[in-house]
């Protein structure tokens, strides 16, 4: 056995531990609307505690959760938690909409998706209404029929539905049109250079044209300077997701920041 594999194996296993534990936490993004300049939702992003390694960031564990098949239990985790966090913590006055909460394809089409969801926002006290998923292209090239079933029950429910990386994917642009989608985010990697390269403004700009001619919201993410979001606003842009605002923070520095920026 070589060592990738074992490192492999050895992963594996203290993640099924993780789940079983619940060495999950979650922090929470702050989304920016750009007319009142405060806060109308954040995305929740998963963090692990390792014991011994530390805080692992999700690009080390998502891919090997998803191959495995334990993004199930985990987005289960994620799911409640982000519903409870909402649901205890920000329904009064704070301007928090929704939260948002990313959603594998693997966890998407998995048997017994939608009771899960519906169970979960009933365990929570959570408002259908207050919950968004974020799916990425990779959920719309799969089974389209299978696809619009799931997407028209949750919207029948009152859950918002988010494409989440728009323009990374493979996928064709027909499915905007065949699904219930409320939210457009724009992939960060259109947005890094945007205000200095003719080529990504231009995308960007035909990407917030469509999602507006669509009626959809737009989120532009990984928003890190002024200068992207002076242009970004001017474009016609709604909401800003990015360092320049907030990294995603832990429950009390999320509250704290809403307290502050409500001044
Ligand atoms: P994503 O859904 O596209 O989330 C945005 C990522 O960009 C987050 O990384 C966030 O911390 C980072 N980010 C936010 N603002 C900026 C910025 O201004 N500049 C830069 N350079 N980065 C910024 P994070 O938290 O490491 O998450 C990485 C990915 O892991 C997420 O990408 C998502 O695909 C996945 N992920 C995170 N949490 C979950 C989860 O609960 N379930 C699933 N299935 N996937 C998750
Ligand atoms: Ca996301
Ligand atoms: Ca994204």
């Amino acid at each position: 056995i070589n060592t990738r594999a074992f490192e492999h194996l050895a992963l594996e296993a203290s993640l099924r531990r993780a789940i079983e534990k619940d060495e999950f936490v979650l922090h929470f993004q702050p989304l920016i609307s750009s007319q009142s300049h405060r806060a109308v939702a954040v995305e929740a992003l998963v963090r692990w505690e390792h014991p011994e390694l530390g805080m692992v960031s999700p690009a080390r564990f998502i891919p090997m959760a998803e191959e495995t098949g334990l993004i199930v239990p985990m987005g289960q985790l994620v799911m409640e938690k982000a519903c409870r966090a909402f649901a205890e913590n920000w329904t009064s006055d704070d301007g928090l909409e929704y939260i948002s909460v990313n959603v594998s394809a693997r966890q998407f089409f998995q048997e017994g998706f939608l009771d899960m969801v519906d169970s979960t926002l009933e365990k929570t006290g959570m408002e259908p209404r207050h919950l968004e998923l974020e799916l990425t292209e990779s959920v719309f090239i799969q089974d389209v029929d299978r696809t619009v079933e799931l997407l028209d029950q949750l919207r029948k429910k009152g859950v918002k539905l988010a494409i989440d990386d728009f323009g990374t994917g493979f996928s064709s642009l027909s499915y905007l049109k065949r699904f219930p989608l409320g939210t457009l985010k724009i992939d960060q990697s259109f947005i890094k250079d945007v205000h200095r390269n003719q080529d990504d403004l231009a995308i960007v700009r035909a990407i917030i044209a469509l999602a507006r001619a669509m009626k959809l919201r737009i989120v532009a993410e990984g928003v890190e300077t002024e200068d992207q979001s002076a242009l970004l606003i001017g474009e016609g842009c709604n909401i800003l997701q990015g360092y320049l605002f907030s990294r995603p923070l832990p429950l009390l520095e999320l509250n704290s920041f809403l307290t502050s920026s409500v001044s």
